[in-house]
């Protein structure tokens, strides 16, 4: 019984993950590390209350209601401390999908745009070609 519940509830979660069609979602947001985590726990949860739901109908015996609930809740404790850890251990805010760091655009006349010669500082013609450099004092 317990394991027809377990199948309908997992069948439901399935079902709704596929429902959602990615252009719902916020692109930039990706989930946490831990989404899975959490999904997880809420399915325990649920799991648990339909329980306690079958063992207050009568369904359970004490034995196998303790033995569930036991199984349930160990499962659950795992996946809680999991959750902490892994939050415990993420920035407290969101770090934002770090942009490799782009090299200052170089100043006007100091790259030559006739053969890509590199100075330190703007010439007005090219000390590689001699062409005027763009940028400069034309
Ligand atoms: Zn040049």
């Amino acid at each position: 019984m317990i394991l027809a519940v377990a199948v309908a509830l997992t069948a439901g979660v399935l079902a709704f993950v596929f429902l959602v069609r990615p252009e719902d979602l916020p692109p930039e947001e990706a989930p946490p590390p831990w989404a899975h985590l959490e999904e997880r726990r809420d399915v325990l949860y649920d799991n648990l209350r339909d329980l306690n739901f079958e063992y207050g109908l009568g369904k359970l015996s004490d034995g196998d209601y303790a033995k569930a609930k036991a199984t349930l809740q160990a499962e659950l404790n795992k996946v809680n401390a999991e959750l902490e850890r892994m939050q415990a251990q993420a920035p407290s805010k969101p770090a934002k999908a770090a942009a490799p760091k782009q090299p200052p655009p170089p100043a006007a006349g100091t790259v030559c745009p006739h053969c890509g010669a590199k100075f330190d500082k703007p010439l007005k013609f090219c000390g590689e070609c001699g062409k005027p450099m763009a940028g400069g004092a034309a």
